[in-house]
C-alpha cells in the first residue's frame, strides 16, 4: 500500500500522530493509498520551516527563482504522463481530461508566474506641494511573508498549483494543502520540488483533513494570508477565524452558473460546447453551467438535440482513452448528488435523461429512466469499475428558476433546462441565485451580448465560448463565489504589501 509522506523543510516526513487514513480510488471504490492524518503539530513544523526560509526566499532575485521554477516546469512535463494517470485515479476524471487538462496547465501556472515574476513592476509618483515641496514617493511591493494555500478535490494538482506558484514566484514560502480526498498528485509535486532544488522550507505540504490541517494553517499567528478555493461554507468560516487576525484573503467559493442561448446563436457551436459545459469533469467544475436558459423559439430543438448528445456520451472506466465521463470523486459525494436528483423529481422536474447511478450490474443498454424519457443505456462496460461511483449525465426539466434544485449548487453532473421569452425575464433568473462566479452567453447580436454581460451579476462571463482562459485575466466570483481575483499580476500581488516610501527632495 503506498503512502503519502508530508514535505516539509525539504524533506518527505511521516506525521506527528503517525497516523494514516485511507485514500479510496472513485472508480473502483477500493482504497489504494494511505494519507497521513496530520493535525496542528505538523503545521507548526511547517510554519516554522517556511518562517525560517523566507528572508532568503524573498531576497532572492526574480531570475533565480525563475530558474527554480522554470526547473520544476520541465519535471512536471517530463512527468506528464505519471501525473495524468495519478490524478484519473485519485479523483474519477477520464485519463483524456488530466492528460490534456490538469496536467499542462500545472506547468502553465509555474511558467506563467516565473516569467510574471521578473515584470511585476513598483510604481512612482512626484508629489509637487504648497511652498514649493517636492517629493517623490516609491511603493515598494515585498513579499508578505509565510502564506497559506488550501486547494479542493476538483481540478487537484491543477487548482493546487494555481495558488503555490504565485505565491512562491513573489517570494512567500507556503504551508499549502491539498484536499484529503485528492493528495496524490500533490504528494508526487513534493518529489519533484527536491528535485527541482527548491530551497528547503520554501514550500511545505501537509496532508491531511480540512477541519485539522486547514484551520491550523488558518488559525496560524505566522500565516500572513490565505489562499482558498472549495466550497462556501467552508469560505465563510474560514473568513470567520481569519478576519479578527487581520489575514490577507483570497477566496474562490462555490457557484451556480447560468448559460443562456439565444435564438440567434451558432446552433451548431453552442451545442457541442453546451454538452462540454455541463458535463466535463462529471459537471465537477467550479465553471460548469448547470442551469441552461434556452430562448422559446429554439427550445424543442435544443431540448431535442442536446438530449440526443448527452445520451450518446461514453460513461466509464476513467482509464479508458473513450471515456467522457468519469466516476464522481467520492461515496459521499456521488450520495449528495443523487439526493439532489431526488430533490429534482419531488420539486416536480421531469428527467429527460439519466438521472441514476450507474454500474456494470445495473444498466443495460435500453433502460428507461422515467416513462417518457429517452432510453441511454448508459454503463460502465468494465468488470474493474463495478463497485464504482458512478452517475449518468442527467438533465432535468420542468423546475421553476427558483426552486432549491435551481438555487442550490449540485456540482455533480446534473442541469435544468428552462425556456425564456426576453432578455429582462432571463436576467432575472441568472441572477436569482446567492452565487455570481461566471456565465456563459450565446448570441450573435454583438450589441446584446456586450449588454447582458454587463448586467451579468458574475466574476466571468463568456461569450459564445466556455473556459476560454486566459492566465493574465482576473478569476473570481461575486456574491457569496467569494472574495478576490486571481489570475495575472492580481495574483502576485495578493501575496505582498504595498510599502510607500515618501522622500522630499
Ligand atoms: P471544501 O470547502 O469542502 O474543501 C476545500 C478545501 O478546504 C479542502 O482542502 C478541505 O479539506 C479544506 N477544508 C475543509 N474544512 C476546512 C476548514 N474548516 N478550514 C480550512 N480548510 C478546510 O470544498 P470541496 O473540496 O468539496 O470542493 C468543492 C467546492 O469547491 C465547490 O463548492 C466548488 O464550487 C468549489 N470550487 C470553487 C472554485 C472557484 O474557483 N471558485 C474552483 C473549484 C471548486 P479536506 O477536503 O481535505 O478535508
Amino acid at each position: 500500500m503506498q503512502m503519502i509522506e508530508n514535505y516539509i523543510d525539504g524533506e518527505l516526513v511521516v506525521p506527528a500522530s503517525g497516523e494514516y487514513f485511507d485514500n479510496f480510488e472513485p472508480a473502483t471504490g477500493d482504497v489504494y493509498s494511505l494519507i497521513p492524518d496530520s493535525d496542528d503539530r505538523d503545521v507548526n513544523l511547517a510554519a516554522d520551516a517556511a518562517k525560517a526560509a523566507f528572508p532568503a526566499w524573498s531576497s532572492t532575485p526574480p531570475e533565480e527563482r525563475f530558474a527554480i521554477l522554470m526547473r520544476l516546469v520541465a519535471l512536471i512535463e517530463r512527468d506528464l504522463e505519471p501525473l495524468a494517470q495519478a490524478e484519473s485515479k485519485d479523483n474519477g476524471k477520464p485519463v483524456s481530461l488530466a492528460r490534456m487538462v490538469d496536467i499542462p496547465r500545472a506547468a502553465a501556472n509555474f511558467r506563467f508566474y516565473a516569467t510574471a515574476a521578473m515584470h511585476l513592476a513598483n510604481e512612482s509618483h512626484e508629489t509637487f506641494g504648497a511652498n514649493s515641496v517636492h517629493a517623490i514617493n516609491y511603493t515598494l511591493r515585498q513579499p508578505l511573508g509565510v502564506a497559506g494555500c488550501i486547494s479542493p478535490w476538483n481540478l487537484p494538482l491543477y487548482l493546487f498549483t494555481w495558488k503555490i506558484a504565485p505565491a512562491i514566484a513573489a517570494g512567500c514560502t507556503v504551508v499549502a494543502k491539498p484536499s484529503e480526498v485528492t493528495p496524490m498528485t500533490a504528494f508526487m509535486l513534493s518529489k519533484l520540488c527536491i528535485e527541482a532544488g527548491l530551497p528547503a522550507g520554501v514550500l511545505n505540504i501537509v496532508h491531511g483533513t480540512g477541519p485539522k490541517v486547514g484551520s491550523a494553517i488558518v488559525g496560524h499567528k505566522d500565516i500572513k494570508a490565505i489562499s482558498f478555493t472549495g466550497g462556501t461554507k467552508t469560505g465563510e468560516e474560514i473568513a470567520r477565524t481569519a478576519a479578527p487576525m487581520f489575514k490577507k484573503l483570497s477566496l474562490e467559493l462555490g457557484g451556480k452558473n447560468p448559460n443562456i442561448i439565444f435564438a440567434d446563436c451558432n446552433y451548431e457551436e453552442m451545442l457541442a460546447t453546451t454538452v462540454r459545459s455541463s458535463f466535463s469533469n462529471q459537471g465537477e467544475i467550479c465553471l460548469c453551467g448547470s442551469r441552461i436558459f434556452v430562448e422559446r423559439p429554439i427550445y424543442e430543438m435544443f431540448k431535442t438535440d442536446f438530449v440526443e448528445r448527452v445520451s450518446a456520451l461514453k460513461i466509464g472506466d476513467p482509464t479508458d482513452a473513450a471515456t467522457d465521463v468519469g466516476a464522481i470523486v467520492s461515496k459521499q459525494h456521488f450520495e449528495k448528488i443523487l439526493s439532489y436528483i431526488d430533490l429534482a423529481k419531488e420539486e416536480g422536474g421531469t428527467i429527460l435523461c439519466g438521472g441514476k447511478a450507474v454500474t456494470a450490474e445495473t444498466q443495460r443498454p435500453g433502460d428507461e429512466s422515467e416513462p417518457g424519457a429517452i432510453a441511454t443505456g448508459f454503463r460502465v462496460d468494465s468488470e474493474r469499475c463495478k463497485k464504482g461511483h458512478f452517475i449518468e449525465p442527467t438533465v432535468v426539466e420542468g423546475l421553476p428558476h427558483d426552486c432549491r434544485t435551481n438555487q442550490e449548487e449540485i456540482f455533480g453532473p446534473v442541469v435544468t433546462i428552462m425556456p425564456f421569452d426576453t432578455e429582462d425575464e432571463v436576467l432575472g433568473y441568472a441572477n436569482s441565485v446567492r452565487y455570481g462566479l461566471a456565465a456563459t452567453v450565446w448570441t450573435e447580436n454583438l450589441s446584446r451580448a456586450h449588454r447582458i454581460s454587463a448586467k451579468l451579476e458574475s466574476g466571468i462571463v463568456w461569450v459564445n465560448c466556455w473556459m476560454l482562459r486566459d492566465l493574465r485575466t482576473p478569476f473570481g466570483g461575486v456574491k457569496d463565489s467569494g472574495i478576490g481575483r486571481e489570475g495575472g499580476f492580481e495574483a502576485l500581488r495578493f501575496f505582498t504589501e504595498e510599502k510607500n516610501v515618501c522622500v522630499k527632495l
